[in-house]
């Protein structure tokens, strides 16, 4: 995938709670275009597999049984520079820490329930977004 393309999930929180609207019109209306986007419960073997890269760190149970616990929706980002430009516009992980106006700040609740996921590397990102989507649908 190139750098112009990121992957992102908004979490079970906050589809939950009725904010996937808001968020998507936030990731719009900052200037990107959705090229896939999916609503997809994640079973907990999907979960863990995702955040295979976390399973050392003491989170990681918490956050699979979170990320499993209810539908999330998974999309791909185009945007120039889509993957720090993505980053920006969500924050960060604390939702404590992360700066006025950006998605976490506004629809976080914690920590783990941090509303929204964005991929930190394009190598990253078009391992997720492949995790997900088979080429032909992202457009
Ligand atoms: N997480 C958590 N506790 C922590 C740190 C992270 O539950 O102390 C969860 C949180 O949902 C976070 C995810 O694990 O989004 C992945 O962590 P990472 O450090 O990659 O943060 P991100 O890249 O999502 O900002
Ligand atoms: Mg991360």
């Amino acid at each position: 995938m190139d750098s112009d393309s990121t992957f992102s999930i908004i979490k079970p929180d906050a589809v939950s709670k009725g904010y996937a609207g808001r968020i998507l019109a936030r990731i719009t209306d900052a200037g990107f275009t959705i090229t896939a986007l999916r609503m997809v419960r994640l079973t907990r073997q999907q979960a863990e597999d995702f955040y295979y890269v976390h399973r050392e760190r003491g989170f990681y149970r918490g956050l699979v049984e979170f990320m499993s616990s209810a539908p999330v929706i998974v999309m791909v980002l185009r945007k120039a520079n889509a993957v720090e430009e993505f980053r920006r516009l969500i924050g960060s992980t604390d939702p404590a820490c992360a700066d006025q106006g950006t998605i976490r700040a506004d629809f976080a609740t914690d920590v783990q329930k941090n509303a929204v996921h964005g991929s930190d590397s394009p190598e990253n990102a078009g391992r997720e977004a492949s995790f997900f989507f088979p080429a032909i649908e992202i457009f």
